[in-house]
């Protein structure tokens, strides 16, 4: 039995029983897919598809415990050795309807059958369980070259099911492949189709892309073959310049770092960003960060052109202390999280000069010095940091609830955020009472 490198090994022992089983009972059964995939390019394995040609009431009888997840497509989930394996029965599609899902699966013999349904020959590799590969459209070959290439026919493939044109685009992307010329001139033909497909799928391809280590590799190939112009919510991505964009590899590998920078270089606003992330699927805690920290990148704009206007004797201190005021008042606007991602982005678009605008250049330095100390010493984010809570305020007051209290804890917390006053309770007694008479 040949070993996998790339894989935890009690996962690929379990997986390596259900093969032996199945060939036992006399069934053929090969691992398929992206477990053969990674584990010749060196990559991690985490999950195993395993394909047979046992029927899916065969592959239940054999393994008792096992789940009928996709049954309509021959799919039964697997229990061995504490994982979980999807097996499918060797298939052909047809009849694809709207570009997308077939109407017809029909149960074959040959695995050869199997795989050329597949989408690309890196997909396309079936491996017994000896360790022996099966490889009719040289995938392996195509790993070697680094190519995303179509089984068959591109054009005819990516007008089966438009979603292999996102799906060929990511792997390019994650793996720093490049697109065979027929594959990429097939997408381009067919790019057209992309708006029968569901956002959410897109979007799932978009995200392993932006997660991966080469996501400007992706925008990139978005930009040349301008695919997202025709999805259901289109957008074009032609208008970011090609130098900004490889910025987005430097960023934590995280997609959501990537998507704000994106938005940052398409110059949307936080409120058109909404709507179109909205349209894109993306749940709500992501569209709330992402537009919070579009939002706080327009504030800051706002504030470094404003810092321009002024009398410019005025200059290091006095920018110093609006910078700072300035900062801190944002960070207690629109969230930590969005400051720190604002950090996180621009700490790579001001290495090199002419973005946003001149007031940017010449301020923005001082601001990616200085801002994260800021942000630690104003030790209060939140009013419920402060040591004196509206309840407090009532009693010691003896006044009746109603707007004035949330709006006197708002300016007690900006007053110990910029360190006027301690965060000690009888000071901030004080400070308060001071901010109602003032306020009558
Ligand atoms: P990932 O690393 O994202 O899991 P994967 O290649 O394993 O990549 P899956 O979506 O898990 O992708 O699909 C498993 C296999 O099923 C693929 O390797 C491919 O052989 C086949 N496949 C998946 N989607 C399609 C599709 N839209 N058209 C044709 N074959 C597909
Ligand atoms: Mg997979």
């Amino acid at each position: 039995m040949k070993n996998w490198n790339y894989i935890l090994p009690a996962m690929a022992a379990g997986g390596e029983q259900v093969l032996q089983k199945l060939n036992d009972h006399g069934y053929d059964a090969y691992f398929v897919g992206g477990c053969v995939r990674d584990e010749l390019m060196q990559r991690t394995v985490t999950d195993m598809d395993i394909t047979t040609s046992a029927t899916p009431d065969q592959v239940i009888t054999l393994f008792p415990d096992s789940i009928p997840t996709g049954l309509q497509h021959g799919t039964v989930t697997v229990r061995s050795g504490g994982h979980h394996y999807e097996v499918t029965t060797f298939r052909t599609e047809s009849g694809y309807e709207d570009y997308r899902r077939p109407t017809e699966v029909h149960f074959v013999d040959r695995v050869e059958e199997d795989l050329k349904r597949r989408d690309f020959t890196m997909n396309a590799i079936a491996r017994n369980v000896k360790g022996e590969l099966l490889d009719p459209f040289h995938g392996q070959e195509d790993i070697k070259l680094g190519l995303v290439k179509c089984v068959g026919i591109a054009e005819d493939r990516f007008e089966e099911d438009a979603l292999r044109i996102m799906r060929g685009v990511r792997f390019a992307s994650v793996f720093n492949f490049d697109l065979d010329s027929d594959t990429w001139a097939g997408m381009l033909r067919q790019r057209d189709k992309l708006g029968y497909i569901a956002m959410e799928r897109v979007r799932t391809e978009m995200d392993k892309m932006m997660a991966g280590p080469f996501p400007s590799k992706g925008v990139q190939l978005l930009m040349d073959s301008r695919l997202t112009e025709y999805v259901k919510s289109p957008i074009s991505f032609i208008t970011m310049d090609r130098k900004w964009v490889t910025y987005l590899d430097k960023l934590p590998q995280n997609a959501v770092y990537r998507y704000e920078m994106v938005l940052l270089l398409l110059q949307i606003r936080s409120t058109d960003a909404n709507t179109l992330l909205r349209e894109w699927t993306f749940s709500g805690e992501t569209r709330d960060r992402i537009t919070k920290m579009l939002a706080f990148h327009e504030e800051i704009l706002a504030s470094l052109e404003a810092l321009n206007l002024q009398d410019q004797s005025n200059e290091t201190n006095g920018h110093y202390s609006a910078l700072r005021t300035n900062w801190i008042s944002l960070v207690l606007h629109l969230g930590i999280e969005a400051a720190q991602d604002w950090l996180t982005i621009n700490n790579q678009l001001l290495k090199e000069e002419g973005i946003f605008s001149s007031a940017y250049n010449e301020h923005c330095p001082l601001l990616l010095r200085e801002a994260d100390s800021w942000t630690k010493e104003m030790g209060v984010y939140q009013v419920k940091d402060l040591e004196l809570g509206g309840a407090d305020l009532l009693r010691e007051t003896g006044r009746k609830g109603g707007p004035w209290l949330g709006r006197t804890m708002k300016i007690l917390l900006h007053e110990v955020a910029l360190g006027h006053i301690p965060n000690v309770h009888d000071d901030l007694l004080q400070a308060a009472k001071k901010v109602i008479e003032d306020e009558i």
